[in-house]
């Protein structure tokens, strides 16, 4: 018992406490045989902008697809520039260079690993166009200084929410706060789907409605195609699976977020920062920073305890980018440094307090030793 495996997610345990309703719902889509589009899929959009406070909600088939098709419908194009940061997943940019446009990069805030702001001015150019932040782990970007740069110089915000469903920043349900808000239903994300899936909510009518035909063929009726659009649908599967589950969401983030508090104080004294929350967290990840980082992941591994980095090459670093695609970046000294010392510990809304334990029993044993 006191070596059985602790994952970084645990997805069976989750679907054990759901897996009958998860059942149903997939047995009664397969009834209906309405696989593409249809009832279900409209469904699951209203309830999800529903719950993130916005109007509009428009499926996708992934967190990549979603961001895609906000930067098409917002008018990203060749010759624009886009900034984000350079510590995140790569679909970021990909996003941003599959419009042809630039993945101009800045540094994060050493304490939130979010976009600083004090690094956009630095970067702007005369064709900058919008910016992505990242609310990385499970917390939001500073969106009060990002929205005010934004308005400021007429830029467009697109949130990239994809670990952030439920977080909040003053108020507001994150990516409600920009033009539009991207999420993934990755099955590790928060809100996890059987397969891949993704979302955009906004409360821009024009944006909403250019999304949804941009997703399907950029077609108003079956075979009228306005303008040249992708097949980039959320699956009617994938969506009966989503209404289920968004139903534990708020429940799955307070466990989360009580897990989060006490790794916060079964670590405390230790040589290791701790994550900071400016706002509501909903920790996607659980990530604290060490020295001998490397050391640490393999002391646990040897416990049968698997960690993760999240992430461990920086995209200005990325061989696809060094090797003749155009990406720009700033100066990355918190990025590069943060990437040697970070440390997703084990955590999903299931964990117990003896495997809480066992982590960071395995972290005090490490700084002993
Ligand atoms: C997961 C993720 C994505 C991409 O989502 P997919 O559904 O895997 O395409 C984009 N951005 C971030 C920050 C992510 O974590």
């Amino acid at each position: 018992m006191s070596d059985m495996p602790i994952p970084l997610v645990d997805l069976k345990a989750q679907l054990r406490g759901i897996r009958t309703e998860i059942d149903s719902a997939i047995s009664e889509t397969l009834d209906q045989t309405a696989f593409i589009m249809g009832d279900r899929v409209r469904r699951f959009e209203r309830e999800f902008a529903k719950y993130c406070g916005t109007s509009h909600g428009v499926g996708a088939s992934s967190g990549t697809t979603a961001l895609h098709l906000a930067l098409v419908a917002a008018g990203v194009g060749p010759g624009d520039e886009v900034i984000t940061v350079s510590h995140t997943f790569i679909a970021t940019a990909e996003a941003i260079l599959h419009c042809g446009a630039i993945p101009v990069l800045v540094d994060v805030d050493p304490e939130t690993y979010t976009m600083d702001p004090q690094r956009l001015e630095e970067v702007l150019t005369s064709a900058t166009k919008a910016i992505i932040p990242v609310h990385l782990y499970g917390q939001c970007a500073d969106m009060t200084a990002i929205s005010a740069f934004a308005s400021t110089h007429g830029l467009k915000v697109i949130e990239d929410a994809a670990q952030a469903h439920g977080a909040m920043w003053e108020g507001k349900m994150a990516g409600a706060i920009g033009e539009a808000g991207c999420f993934s239903f990755f099955p590790g994300k928060n809100l996890g789907a059987a397969g891949d899936g993704g979302a955009v909510v906004t409360n821009n009518d024009q944006m909403a409605e250019r999304m949804s035909s941009l997703a399907n063929h950029g077609r108003q009726t079956k075979y009228l195609h306005d303008v040249l659009g992708f097949n980039y649908r959320l699956d009617a599967l994938q969506a009966a699976v989503l209404s289920v589950k968004l139903r534990y969401l708020d429940d799955w983030t307070d466990r989360r977020r009580g897990a989060a508090k006490r790794y916060n104080e079964l670590l405390r004294d230790l040589p290791v920062e701790l994550p900071v929350e400016r706002d509501r967290h909903v920790y996607h990840l659980y990530v604290i920073q060490c020295d001998r980082r490397d050391e640490l992941l393999a002391l646990m591994k040897s416990r049968n305890i698997f960690a993760g980095i999240h992430y461990p090459i920086p995209l200005h670093k990325q061989p696809c980018f060094l090797s003749g695609e155009a990406v720009r970046s700033g100066p990355m000294p918190v990025t590069e440094r943060v990437a040697d010392r970070i440390v997703s510990l084990p955590l999903f809304p299931e964990i117990t307090s003896e495997q809480q334990e066992r982590v960071t029993e395995s972290i005090h044993d490490f700084f002993r030793a």
